[in-house]
């Protein structure tokens, strides 16, 4: 177990014992436990007894519960608050916006136990008028239910990969003589999935006849097909087929409505086409990858055949957006550099917090001095490697960037992203954001929502207006390639490109792991059909130099 995890367990003891109403001194050395248990260097499950207690931040009556977790995996104060609270009083601890102490007075002055109830509250009015509450936060917490309902059952794009890669595999090497293709929203590379859906021409019942007695697998079959559920798994769909009718199912199964029915209205699906690209070729259309099958308007393009080769991993050609241990980083800039040499790459932007974020470390302006003399000798030392200096400027308050002109001068580039008061109005965010792209100084706009996929709503915005003021000012949009962001949302990607607007697959590094994240940020761009010179990271070093220099002139 890490650390992470051991966190995880202080910081919903010191909640529950706050909705308990138990002694609240005690409660917050247990969430501050937490945090320092998730700050830790060292894993705690490599430390003896001794270590862990004599650790600063831990002290010995933490160590006595973190064994207690390591060994048994539990923690027996937490089960037995647990216990004690409704399960449904559990669920409306999830609500963002309600902390430990009003979700308490929700339970034990309102008499609400479930999720349904409060909604119910809601939209009765009730939450509003309760003293202590009021009109922002039962809005608030009507929002967060809807939200918490939408991502119920959904995971990320990059968490079910490597699972559905793994099921391909066992399946073709379990059943040689069968083929098994994905389809589906995992196939179109959607950012959340709810379920894996593949294509087979096995027999409908093999599978079940196979797992019939299997422990925990529960199967539902229906004349569409068969799908599979294991406890804490992504469920699985097949759909059995034919042999001649695999890729004209993998095809209908893989296509969005919108896309399948303006299909169906001028073209027809060719049974017993060996792959899908024969069926497009039958129709005399050029091939429509699986991710772009969103709307009817790629058909248009497909007859014209004008649909342009979208971006690959191999054309990004630096690693823009990173962190290192000059803020909140886990690597110093030379073991970034090398990392970047190492996997062929021409430049790292190195783009460290910027000074309000003093949580991550932020950079003062005299570290940025220091940085920047670092960053000066490792450009003699690994010429023609270049590192480009940067900052991930917060977008303060008023929309200001996070330091003076004279200061701002001396980078590169800069990255403006909103780290704090996320909880804004439309009005609000659009009046930080569009303050951010009009500055001089504002080289990209980073992850422009603020959006965690299936835990955080963004911001509201108007993305019109964005893209329109980031073409009037020359700001290039990031597409923030975290799994968890994907930010700017790939639905609007077509609208800048469209405007002249460059983009940027960023990866947003904090590890050298990190550097890898590009990967889902082109899937999600092929989306789009995002096309390598309309991306900023896969500019060359001299035309980024160009760009720099083009940008700085203005
Ligand atoms: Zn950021
Ligand atoms: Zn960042």
């Amino acid at each position: 177990m890490n650390n992470g995890e051991i966190s995880d367990y202080f910081s919903a003891l010191s909640k529950l014992m706050d909705l308990q109403g138990e002694d609240s001194f005690k409660a917050k050395t247990y969430s501050i436990a937490a945090y320092n248990i998730d700050q830790l260097g060292t894993e705690l499950s490599t430390m003896d007894d001794a270590t862990m207690a004599a650790t600063k931040g831990i002290g010995a009556s933490t160590a006595r519960k973190v064994r207690e977790i390591l060994d048994t995996g539990k923690l027996s104060q937490l089960e037995e608050l647990m216990e004690r609270t409704p399960a449904g009083v559990l669920e409306i601890m999830k609500i963002k916006g309600l902390g430990p102490k009003k979700v308490r007075t929700i339970w034990k002055e309102m008499g609400i136990e479930s999720v349904g109830e409060l909604e119910y509250a809601c939209n009765e009015n009730r939450l509003a008028s309760f003293k202590g509450f009021g009109q922002k936060t039962q809005e608030a917490v009507l929002q967060s239910i809807a939200f918490i309902r939408n991502s119920a059952g959904f995971q990320l794009w990059a968490a079910v990969e490597p699972i559905a890669e793994s099921w391909i595999a066992r399946l073709k090497q379990g059943f040689p003589n069968y083929q098994f293709v994905l389809t589906g929203a995992f196939y179109r590379q959607l950012e959340t999935i709810a379920e894996i859906e593949i294509v087979s021409d096995m027999p409908a019942d093999t599978l079940p006849k196979l797992w019939a007695n299997a422990p925990g697998i529960t199967m539902t079959q229906n004349e569409e097909g068969l799908l599979l559920q294991m406890p804490d798994n992504i469920p699985i769909r097949f759909y059995f087929v034919k042999k001649e009718a695999v890729a004209s199912s993998q095809f209908r199964k893989a296509c969005s409505a919108a896309f399948l029915a303006a299909f169906e209205k001028e073209y027809k699906i060719t049974e017993g086409a060996r792959t899908e690209e024969e069926i497009f070729a039958n129709n005399e259309l050029q091939y429509v990858p699986a991710a772009m099958r969103e709307t009817a308007s790629i058909l248009a393009k497909a007859k014209a055949k004008t649909i342009a080769k979208a971006i690959e991993v191999s054309d990004i050609k630096g690693i823009i957006h990173s962190h290192s241990k000059w803020s909140d980083g886990q690597e110093t800039l030379e073991t970034m550099v090398k990392h970047a040499i190492g996997k062929g790459l021409e430049y790292l932007v190195i783009s460290d917090h910027s000074q309000a974020a003093f949580y991550a470390s932020g950079l003062t302006a005299e570290r940025v001095a220091a940085q920047q003399i670092e960053i000066d000798g490792l450009n003699a030392k690994y010429a023609p490697f270049k590192i480009f200096k940067s900052i991930e400027s917060d977008i303060l308050n008023d929309g200001s960037l996070d330091y003076e002109p004279q200061v701002l001068a001396t980078f590169d580039l800069v990255i403006a992203s909103v780290h704090s008061n996320l909880k804004m109005s439309q009005e609000k965010a659009m009046q930080r954001l569009l303050t951010a792209i009009q500055n001089p100084y504002t080289t990209i706009l980073g992850h422009p929502t603020g959006r965690l996929l299936l835990s955080r709503e963004g911001y509201p915005l108007d993305h019109k207006m964005i893209i329109d003021a980031c073409a009037e000012y020359d700001v290039v949009i990031e597409i923030n390639a975290h799994p968890r962001r994907l930010d700017l949302d790939w639905r609007w990607v077509s609208y800048a490109m469209e405007k002249g607007v460059l983009l940027s697959i960023n990866p947003d590094a904090h590890s050298l792991a990190g550097f890898d994240d590009i990967y889902y940020g082109c899937k999600i761009a092929q989306k789009a059909g995002l096309t390598a010179d309309k991306n900023l990271s896969s500019f060359s070093l001299a035309a980024m130099e160009a760009f720099i220099e083009k940008k700085k002139s203005r």
